[in-house]
């Protein structure tokens, strides 16, 4: 029971089992599983698994700040259990204007190619 301040999302159903989901790694705080239209060939989504409000990083608030360090850190995790830590990229669209799709916030994991910047 939480006060989210945006409607549910699909990765509430990932979270709650009820669909599908390749999981890579999880912890009592964070999910990690495999993006359904891999931009790489490692292409992992990290989310917390209460939302409390955290749609969108442009909308965090202090009492956030311990789930952005875990979802980091889990980051990090899901790269070395990948084989990728030696070089990935970490991403956060915030908000229309940064392509986000899904609000409950999200880092995606991405890896396994080389990278190019700017990202456009
Ligand atoms: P955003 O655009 O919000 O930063 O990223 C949302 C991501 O969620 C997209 O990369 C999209 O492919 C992924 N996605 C959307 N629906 C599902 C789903 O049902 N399962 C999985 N595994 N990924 C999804």
């Amino acid at each position: 029971a939480t006060a989210d301040n945006g409607a549910p999302t699909i990765f509430d159903k990932i979270i709650a089992k009820e669909i599908p989901a390749n999981i890579v790694y999880e912890d009592e705080k964070v999910l990690a599983f495999r993006d359904i239209n891999p931009q790489a060939p490692v292409h992992v989504l990290v989310i917390p698994k209460v939302r409390d409000g955290l749609t969108e990083l442009g909308k965090a608030e202090e009492r956030h700040k311990d789930i952005l360090g875990e979802l980091m850190y889990a980051a990090k995790i899901v790269a070395e259990k990948e084989g990728i830590a030696d070089g990935f990229r970490v991403v956060i669209n915030s908000g229309p204007a940064g392509c986000q799709s899904v609000y409950h916030l999200h880092l995606h994991v991405l890896g396994g190619r080389q990278m190019k910047w700017p990202p456009g």
